[in-house]
């Protein structure tokens, strides 16, 4: 007699949590790696009303939309609130983030603790890649304030003519 193995029927939701204040390569690449790992993944624009944005959340959503339009696991939402709540809405059980330098692990390791105390959320962590470490969207977005070329550093869809 034959068993057969348990076979898991529930989606891995992974939630990507970001101000994507623009999108850039090295939040690409996080998704990208992430893929492997999930049965989908939410890229998510969080709305906190005590930041100032330099793009509005709309140009924002539209670009992450248009950067993973052809990508079926990928989805691109905005949404108000904690980031764990945002995950027990959507039957996600880990969030993905992605680490830079010591600063970022600092930070998101209580953040990480907080969101698994609060709602049982598990973290995964994935290091930049070496090529990305240095690219954030503050420094991104220095550069477009002094009009540099930043099409290294953002996908396709970010163009500001
Ligand atoms: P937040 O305002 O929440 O820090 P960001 O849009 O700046 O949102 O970043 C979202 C996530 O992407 C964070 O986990 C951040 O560490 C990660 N990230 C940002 N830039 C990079 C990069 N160059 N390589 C890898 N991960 C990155």
């Amino acid at each position: 007699m034959s068993t057969s193995p348990e076979i898991p029927t529930e989606q891995r939701i992974a939630v990507f949590p970001g101000s994507f204040d623009p999108v850039t390569i090295g939040h690409v690449s996080i998704v990208l790696r992430a893929l492997p790992l999930f049965d989908r993944i939410v890229v998510a624009i969080g709305e906190n009303t005590s930041k100032r944005y330099m793009f509005p959340l709309d140009q924002r959503l539209d670009w992450l939309k248009k950067t993973f339009a052809d990508m079926p696991k990928v989805e691109a939402i905005s949404f108000q609130g904690l980031t764990a709540d945002l995950c027990v809405k959507l039957g996600a059980q880990h969030i993905v983030r992605g680490l830079r330098n010591s600063t970022d692990h600092g930070h998101e390791r209580s953040i990480a603790l907080m969101n698994h105390e609060l709602r049982g959320v598990e973290t995964i962590f994935l290091p930049a890649l070496p090529e990305h470490a240095h690219i954030s969207s503050t420094i991104v977005r220095e550069l477009m304030a002094n009009k540099a070329d930043v099409t290294a550093f953002v996908p396709a869809a970010v163009r500001i003519p």
